[in-house]
């Protein structure tokens, strides 16, 4: 494969108030890996090409929204791979914004396809699929986020950065695919919280139990409570806590995922959820082409 990547740091989070708890925080700075292929997305696409392959198809057609970090990530992964890809866009052309991920993906030779709401809400249903593998018939169809079996395989290797004496994980959850392949790698005996992006996050907990089951002991939790609002809201809780945090560690945070798990984190932290001298390993998941200007 063409696709390289950096070793991701693993970089200490100095803070009075960390301090005051003793706590150990690391961040895993996935966000630094690669410059459009960013994050847990890198590992979650690394085996995509092996399942194309397998099914015999040349390009890669895939699922997003006017800010998805997955859009704009398959978009570079496919044209570094040398190979198409096609987006299908949540929207009408025209009465959605032309976001600067739609003018990036566009410029990296993605087609796009622009569908409405209610058809994108059909987009794992199997008429939906059919037409569309008709209408390209060489494309390989990942679903949105990443989220199949090849996602989990390369998302198991993020296990390998975390060090054996961590008390706990932490990292945000969209689909959980991360979460999953992460859980399978790593030992038992370092469990993982999950923070959800979307409101109403609990539906995943089954989703994740079924991929998860045959662990005798779960090891991870889901944090519901910390979607400030939902999905790629704008609230500006969020917003004075991403400058904030930017200037403390010189690090930034994406609006979507990482800003609220660091926002969950400092709660739990507060409430003395932690206990005294844990270890803890945040995951920065990358995600920061999608922030408003100036952050
Ligand atoms: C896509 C994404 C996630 C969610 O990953 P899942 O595997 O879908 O749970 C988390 N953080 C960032 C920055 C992302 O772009």
């Amino acid at each position: 494969m063409a696709t390289t990547a950096k070793i991701p740091r693993l970089q200490q989070l100095h803070s009075t108030f960390f301090e005051a708890k003793e706590l150990g925080v690391y961040m895993l700075r996935l966000d630094e890996i690669h410059p459009l292929v960013s994050g847990n997305k890198w590992y979650k696409l690394k085996y995509v090409i092996d399942a194309m392959k397998q099914s015999g198809k040349s390009s890669l057609l895939t699922f997003g929204g006017a800010y998805s970090n997955h859009l704009l990530a398959t978009a570079a992964f496919a044209k570094e791979n040398g190979f198409k890809s096609i987006g299908v866009i949540r929207g009408i052309h025209g009465s959605i914004k032309e976001t600067s991920t739609i003018t990036n993906c566009r410029a990296l030779g993605m087609d796009l396809q622009f569908i409405s709401r209610a058809s994108y809400g059909q987009k794992e249903e199997r008429d939906f699929l059919t037409d569309l593998q008709q209408k390209y018939p060489d494309a390989f169809l990942l679903p949105e986020g990443g989220a199949n079996t090849s996602g989990q395989r390369g998302a198991a290797e993020i296990a390998d950065f975390i060090p054996e004496d961590t008390s706990l994980v932490c990292l945000p959850v969209g689909t959980g695919t991360t979460l999953i392949g992460i859980r399978k790698a790593l030992a038992i005996d370092i469990p993982i919280l999950g923070f959800t992006a979307m409101k109403g996050g609990t539906y995943l907990q089954v989703v994740m139990d079924e991929h998860l089951s045959k662990f005798q002991q779960r090891a991870y939790a889901l944090m519901t409570e910390y979607s400030y609002g939902g999905f790629g809201k704008r609230s500006p809780s969020l917003l004075s806590y991403m400058k904030n945090f930017q200037e403390t560690h010189d690090i930034r945070l994406d609006l979507v995922y990482t800003a609220k798990m660091m926002m969950g984190m400092d709660d739990l932290a507060v409430q003395d959820f932690f206990p005294k001298g844990s270890k803890i390993v945040a995951i920065h998941t990358g995600g920061l082409q999608g922030n408003p200007p100036g952050y």
